[in-house]
């Protein structure tokens, strides 16, 4: 587990104010990694880390040569269209220039050297982002056990939860092509399915369009293929972490998914934040994984003691949903739910190892994301067929609309942090991405 240094004290400051503004997401503690470019230009997208208002622009910064050693060679990685070749120069190498950064934005810089780091700075405001990574392979989890229950319990009510769920974290391989970033606007998807009492199924628009609150995890540094990680050494391998939501057609999920899992379901759009948080930023909000004492103990590859100190992470959630009505009327966007990832009954650990216990090989720039996240309330679940208990209990809006799945024109944001006494609060910024009509 990483440990805590200079860059997590609560009381450093950067000469940058928008840095040190209270409720932020980007204090000097954070320095989440994005990719980038001037909104409208026709610059090279290029690596950049977040601070206060303004985008550190790791290109710049590359050739302004105030980074040495380890710390250059990690900035020079960025100055790409995407992070991969920086993820797999390892953890040394995320850590020097996470130091680096720290030391030319905090309060004491020396005056030239925050003057050239000024001019490296672009406005959050006038950018536009990119997949931060070249993803090969996406592999959607399923680690909720209170998401697992609410589910099993509205489908299968004898057998809610499947008997594998509490030995492994159970997954399926998901669809590249259509992961996009925070903005992302996609179709309602097509697609069969069976209605209730049905003898056949019928092809049309989804009738039951949900959201999945989850994580994304990049994968950092791969392994090779035939090398299993363990656990113990799993999180050397994991860069970072961001919001994703994991569209879902909920009637076409139900009828397509026995016996091989979810298909046209969810491979229509998935949508990512731009920004990573890294693993390093969040050492101060590690938790104890814990498994209750009558539910079955982890098998010997999936049990460790650091997993077991600090194999959770406290991170706040909430899912806001902005219909186009809203945006009309500026009503606002609606908070549907509110939970913490520290729920979560697998560690992200034990997803990297279980994934490559049989030999499988990651690279760097793969995407897992945790499975939807719901906690115990009633308002903690991360999906609306949850919280509307499949479409039976609609919800009410600001503005009064009802809603029991999504409808066409509805932006859903996702907001992430973390925050205790004593560290400093750390945000993920947001995930939106926005539903058009079917087409015609
Ligand atoms: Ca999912």
């Amino acid at each position: 587990m990483t440990t805590l240094d200079h860059t997590h004290d609560a009381g450093a400051r950067s000469w940058l104010a928008s840095a040190n503004a209270d409720g932020g997401d980007f204090p000097i503690q954070n320095l989440p990694f994005a990719v980038f470019r001037r909104a409208g230009s026709t610059e090279s997208m290029r690596g950049g880390v977040a601070i206060g208002d303004q985008v550190v622009d790791l290109g710049a910064l590359s050739e302004a040569r105030l980074l040495h050693g380890l710390a250059s060679d990690a900035a020079h990685a960025c100055d790409r269209p995407v992070l991969n070749e920086f993820f797999a120069l390892g953890r040394a190498a995320w850590r020097a220039l996470r130091h680096a950064l720290f030391a030319l934005l905090k309060d004491d810089a020396a005056p030239a050297m925050a003057e050239a780091m000024r001019g490296c700075l672009v406005p959050q405001a006038a950018v536009e982002f990119a997949l931060p990574a070249r993803i090969g392979d996406y592999t959607d989890f399923y680690t909720s056990i209170d998401h697992a229950l609410n589910v099993g319990r509205l489908f299968r009510p004898d057998d809610s939860i499947t008997p594998n769920f509490q030995w492994m974290p159970i997954a399926y391989h998901g669809r590249v092509s259509t992961i996009g970033v925070s903005g992302q606007t996609f179709h309602r998807p097509m697609g069969q399915a069976r209605a209730q009492g049905a003898s056949a199924p019928t092809c049309g628009p989804c009738a039951r369009l949900d959201y999945e609150l989850e994580l994304g995890i990049y994968i950092g540094c791969g392994n090779p293929a035939g090398e299993p990680i363990p656990l113990e050494r799993a999180e050397e391998h994991v860069f970072g972490i961001c919001l994703l939501n994991d569209w879902s057609a909920r009637d076409i999920q139900f009828w397509e998914m026995a016996p091989l899992g979810p298909f046209l379901a969810k491979n229509f759009a998935t949508t990512v934040s731009p920004w990573i948080v890294t693993l390093e930023a969040l050492a101060p909000y590690r938790l104890p994984w814990l498994r209750p004492a009558d539910h079955p103990q982890p098998l010997a590859y999936l049990e460790g003691p650091a997993n077991r100190a600090g194999g959770a992470i406290d991170i706040r959630l909430e899912v806001w949903l902005e219909s186009e009505q809203a945006r009309r009327d500026r009503s606002g966007p609606s908070r549907l739910s509110a939970t913490r990832f520290g729920h979560q009954y697998w560690s992200i650990a034990q997803m990297v190892a279980h994934h490559t216990v049989g030999g499988c090989s990651l690279n760097p720039g793969d995407l897992f994301s945790s499975g939807t996240i719901s906690g115990p309330g009633p308002g903690e679940a991360g999906a609306i067929i949850e919280l509307t208990r499949a479409g039976q209990s609609p919800l009410t809006l600001n503005n009064g609309e009802r809603r029991a799945f999504l409808e066409d024109g509805d932006a859903v944001l996702l907001r992430g942090w973390c925050e205790k006494p004593g560290h400093a609060r750390i945000g993920f910024g947001e995930s939106r991405g926005t539903v058009l009509p079917a087409r015609a």
